[in-house]
């Protein structure tokens, strides 16, 4: 590595997220992107097969995306949504309930998933005791993730992200998501949790668990989930903040699902993967028990850059490229090509479990270590697919990608290919 290179750089300057530092590669200095490419200082292109960690939908450095920035930029950056109000949010608020389920009726905004999680959990709690009948249990799936904040690390998984933190987190009743096989007893433990009528809210990944290894199960049983929370005024949390705005196939994975949940929380592809960005969407029942002569039924919550002008232009602009009809027929072309790709590789002897989902593709692979976030493996996997200019990020054994929307047949028929090419070699990776 060139002395006072970026990398050689940011190693004596930063912190990076999720990376185990003592043993981390120099991170790579990228310098461009471009419809699905990254690239990086000495020119070499990349296939973005992760979508930069879930975010983007339209490709890097999208100039539809960019001009709208700048043109708020130039007009109004940042105004407090307190006393104050602007266009931007307004319009966006207006557009994201005509897409969201009819019983949702306010937008409330923060800055990324996790917070957008802090606000469905402290709406959830402080509705039942707004309404006076205060509940004290909380519902989340096993091996769930909902953001790395004290609430969201405590409504999921207890493992290696969390560890340290364990006796600083609210206790939470973790029950197995409904996978195949798990239906039944799934079902029987939320009858029987819910029976206390102490069950303050449910919170869940729809469909797909994302960071718990693209894990994921079917509409039928979480339509049941949610109708006995329902029947028991347990408020139903929908964090859709990996598979909202079309990462399934449907706008929204609860589109697969009639009964509607009561608060859904929006982040990653909001703003195309351009500016950071939360929502927070409840139903009219919720909203209704915050407006009240009584000042201490005031939902007390907001952050500084709430309903940042810029990042709701950027969410206005992504949203008028998804609501293009052609834009949903390439996610349709996306998720067959994955189907496709499932069929030919689930009966592989190197491979415990394949699946997909609208533009999700996993993979579980067969090693000795067993299915873990820390298998060796996903290294290995890692550096095969950069030498043959593809980015993906798998979890341990879980080899997965998540595309941008603008992905081509041919950089598909590449990820394809590299699959190939890496199974066949499989033992000596
Ligand atoms: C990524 C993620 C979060 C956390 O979002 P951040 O913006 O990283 O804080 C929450 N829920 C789910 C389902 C996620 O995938």
């Amino acid at each position: 590595m060139e002395n006072n290179s970026i990398p050689e750089r940011d190693r004596k300057v930063t912190w990076h997220p999720f990376t185990h530092q003592k043993e981390a590669a120099y991170p790579m200095n990228i310098v461009k992107g471009e419809g699905g490419y990254l690239f990086d200082e000495s020119g070499n292109k990349y296939i973005d097969a992760f979508s930069s960690w879930w975010v983007n939908l339209h490709g890097h450095a999208n100039s539809y995306i960019a001009e709208k920035i700048y043109e708020q930029a130039k007009t109004l950056e940042q105004v407090a949504f307190s006393d104050f109000t602007h266009s931007q949010a307004v319009i966006l608020a207006e557009r994201l309930l005509s897409h969201l389920p009819k019983n949702q009726t306010r937008i409330f905004y923060s800055d990324n998933g996790s917070t957008a999680v802090e606000v469905a959990l402290k709406m959830a709690i402080q509705y039942h005791s707004n309404i006076g009948k205060p509940k004290r249990k909380i519902i989340a799936f096993e091996n769930g993730y909902h953001g790395d904040t004290f609430g969201s690390m405590s409504v999921a998984e207890r493992n290696v992200f969390n560890n340290p933190f364990t006796p600083f987190l609210f206790e939470v009743i973790l029950i197995p998501a409904p996978i195949k096989g798990k239906e039944q007893s799934t079902l029987q433990e939320f009858h029987h949790t819910l029976k206390s009528d102490d069950v303050c809210a449910f919170i869940f990944e729809p469909l797909v668990q994302g960071a718990g290894g693209m894990v994921m199960y079917e509409p039928e049983p979480l339509e049941k989930i949610l109708q006995l929370c329902k029947a028991h005024q347990c408020v139903t949390i929908a964090d859709e903040v990996m598979t909202g705005f079309g990462r399934t196939g449907k706008f929204w994975a609860t589109n697969y699902i009639t009964t509607k949940p009561d608060i859904i929380c929006l982040s990653k592809g909001i703003t195309g993967g351009f500016m950071p960005l939360g929502v927070t969407s409840c139903a009219g029942f919720i909203y209704d028990a915050f407006v009240s002569d009584d000042k201490t039924k005031t939902f007390y919550h907001g952050h500084s850059y709430t309903a940042n002008p810029l990042a709701c232009a950027a969410a206005n602009a992504s949203l008028d490229l998804l609501e293009k009809y052609e834009l949903f027929e390439h996610v349709k072309y996306i998720s067959a090509f994955f189907e496709k790709m499932k069929k030919k590789y689930e009966n592989h002897p190197d491979i415990i479990d394949c699946r997909s989902k609208g533009t999700i593709f996993a993979m579980e692979l067969k090693t000795h270590e067993g299915t873990s976030y820390l298998n060796e493996l996903g290294k290995k996997m890692g550096a095969f697919f950069l030498k043959r200019g593809i980015i993906i990020r798998p979890l341990g054994n879980i080899l997965y990608f998540l595309p941008p929307y603008c992905i081509t047949q041919a950089q598909l028929e590449e990820l394809e290919k590299c699959t190939d090419e890496m199974l066949a070699s499989f033992n000596n990776l």
